[in-house]
């Protein structure tokens, strides 16, 4: 250790106090930028992607179908109801398939609207959901161009997520019987009420977005980059980071800090 004259002591005094307030920059830099981007839950598929039912049904027609085979091509007299056991087992088997498996895919729910991960993600942003309706046991996000259907029973927490959150962003949309709506309650109930929000999956940076190639909304430029792509705080609405508005053009609430970045 060496002494250090009163001068050197004063400036380092200086130097550390300018180091301390440009690491308070640096801090408020890199906090600002984290709570501006666009953030969502993923709830992954549940553990029973196909229903006993489904099950059953898939093992039973294809069963028929087999026999009915069996009956109509293999035997050396045809049996009179083989070609009926083929038509029935073919269309049970054909139903599990379908109904059995299809819509349980993982779901994202957030800032940047609802995104089913059915291979390529679908994605719809909030602003572009034109309906929101029960039917045949799905909840069904309709956009023009895309439909989203997520099963209830099977996605119960997402499923319920996404009303609550439809309700909060866009309560116009959220077309529900008065039935509808009592079931869903009910659902919510379940799946939310006891673990409350801590049985939510946690919110993470938006994912598997495709917004280049979409107009800003306000300006009509294109977004050529993601890192360009600005968007509402509650309706998910896209604009060119340089013509934020102050008023989202579609929700009609105040944006927010120039907007949600994309990661
Ligand atoms: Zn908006």
């Amino acid at each position: 250790m060496t002494d250090t004259p009163k001068s050197s002591s004063t400036t380092s005094r200086r130097e550390r106090r300018a180091a301390e307030s440009r690491k308070k920059t640096e801090k408020n830099d890199a906090q600002e930028p984290k709570r501006r981007v666009a953030r969502e839950r993923r709830f992954t598929v549940p553990e029973l992607s196909t229903t006993p039912l489904a099950l059953a049904g898939g093992a039973l027609g294809a069963l028929a179908l087999g026999v009915g085979v069996y009956g109509q091509w293999i035997r050396d007299e045809p049996l009179s109801y083989a070609l009926y056991l083929m038509a029935g087992g073919g269309a049970a088997l054909g139903a599990a398939l379908w109904l059995g498996d299809a819509p349980v895919y993982p779901v994202r729910v957030g800032d940047a609207g609802v995104a089913v991960e059915r291979g390529e993600t679908a994605r719809l942003l909030w602003c572009d959901v034109e309906e929101l309706s029960v039917s045949g046991g799905d909840l069904v996000l309709r956009g023009a161009d895309l439909v989203l259907r997520v099963p209830i029973k099977a996605h119960g927490a997402a499923a319920a997520h996404i009303l609550r959150e439809a309700e909060k962003r866009r309560p116009k949309l959220v077309r529900l019987t008065s039935d509808e709506a009592n079931e869903a309650r009910r659902w919510q109930g379940a799946k939310l009420g006891e673990a409350g929000a801590s049985a939510l999956p946690k919110r993470a940076p938006v994912e598997a977005i495709q917004i280049t190639g979409r107009a800003c909304k306000a300006s009509r430029t294109a977004i050529t980059l993601e890192a360009d792509a600005r968007l509402c705080q509650s309706c998910s609405q896209v604009y060119h980071r340089r013509h934020v508005p102050a008023v989202c053009a579609t929700c009609k609430e105040p944006i927010q800090g120039r907007g949600l970045r994309l990661e």
